[in-house]
């Protein structure tokens, strides 16, 4: 299975699993916030095999088992080209409101009350539908389910270059209506750097929206430099390879940047080579404003409860600091300062937090 990495054994997440099915434990229970989310990566596998039986691709992949199998990774690049296949099973509009609600409800059961999720529009072109389309579908979808804000961020994917960047944009400032709070830049860090973007992220900032960035996932310190000082970003996007660069592992303590980490989706992909490896722990340690997040949970055999319990395990947090971590979350969230103060107070009030 190449680079896939051993520590965190899809058995051991299933295992995992298994075992809090019967009874919730207290990762489960805690009330959560993700910020690095991409709701084409989180979509549940029931309800993508739906979507493959909707369009007959059980030629392509025989069964759900088989399904799960193929969420496996060589490396980054192969992880890219599932994700692109996976893609080609979300074509109507009713497909995407339909995943975007099973995304929420999967979150929702999970006591994710929050939710800065990614979506993806350039990504389908296949589809033919517009921004706005797919926009709206979600927005209905994720408006289906109570008990779970989501905001969205759109991400201008940097592999299609940044002029087919610049006019994703264009049309997403159309829809900010529907929720739609910042603008962000995944795929092949060092093939498209930050740089190329500059001009967009500067008229997404005039326009009102946040900002964030993949960097320093795939690609080295300098992808983070280049989100830092090109894009002036709110945020970083994993963030995990600062730990080569001590001048930027100072900079992030002392300037606070946010960063999205997202530890298990790094062992899968590779960015590590194990969760012993990942640098979270020093991060923290350090005093950097760390929060943890799933990436592509469905994606990966993830959950942000699997990540908090993982987390304490290999890297010996406390629950204290899992709490922190979760307030971490609350305070990189884009929400006005009155909103977040609220849902710092529903956070607080949630009968979740009692001891097992
Ligand atoms: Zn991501």
């Amino acid at each position: 299975m190449g680079g896939y990495s051993p520590l965190v054994t899809r058995d051991q997440a299933k295992q995992d699993d298994q075992e809090h099915q019967t009874q919730s434990d207290w990762f489960d229970r805690v009330p959560k916030v993700e910020l690095h989310l991409h709701l084409e990566g989180a979509i549940p596998l029931p309800a993508l095999w739906q979507l493959v039986e909707k369009y007959g691709a059980t030629g392509q992949v025989a069964s759900p088992e088989a399904l799960e199998a193929r969420f496996l990774y060589r490396d980054f690049n192969h992880f890219i080209r599932t994700w692109m296949w996976k893609n080609s099973f979300l074509r109507e509009a009713e497909d995407f409101a339909f995943m975007a609600e099973a995304v929420a409800r999967w979150l929702r059961e999970q006591n994710i009350r929050y939710v800065e999720a990614f979506y993806s529009p350039p990504d389908f072109a296949h589809a033919d539908l517009t921004a706005a389309h797919i926009t709206d579908a979600i927005r209905e979808g994720v408006d289906r389910v109570d008990g779970i804000r989501v905001a969205l961020i759109a991400d201008l994917v940097r592999n299609y270059g940044p002029k087919r960047g610049a006019s994703t944009l264009d049309a997403v400032l159309e829809v900010l209506d529907r929720g739609v709070i910042g603008i962000g830049i995944g795929g092949s860090e060092a093939m498209y750097p930050a740089e190329d973007f500059a001009t967009i992220y500067e008229r997404a900032r005039a326009a009102g929206l946040r900002t964030t960035a993949h960097a320093g996932e795939a690609a080295g310190p300098t992808s983070i430099w280049g989100a830092i000082r090109a894009l002036r970003v709110d945020r970083i996007g994993h963030g995990t390879r600062a730990r080569e660069d001590a001048e930027l592992v100072a900079y992030l303590a002392e300037e606070q940047v946010p960063l999205e980490m997202c530890p298990i989706s790094n062992v899968r992909t590779s960015v590590v080579s194990g969760l012993d490896d990942h640098p979270i722990r020093a991060f923290v340690d350090r005093g950097l404003l760390v929060t943890v997040n799933t990436d592509d949970p469905a994606m990966f055999q993830t959950s942000l409860a699997h990540e908090y319990r993982q987390l304490a395990e290999v890297h010996g947090f406390s629950r204290a600091e899992i709490r922190t971590l979760i307030d971490n979350a609350v305070t990189a969230s884009w929400l006005p300062d009155e909103e977040k103060s609220q849902l710092r107070r529903d956070l607080e009030q949630d009968p979740g937090w009692v001891d097992d």
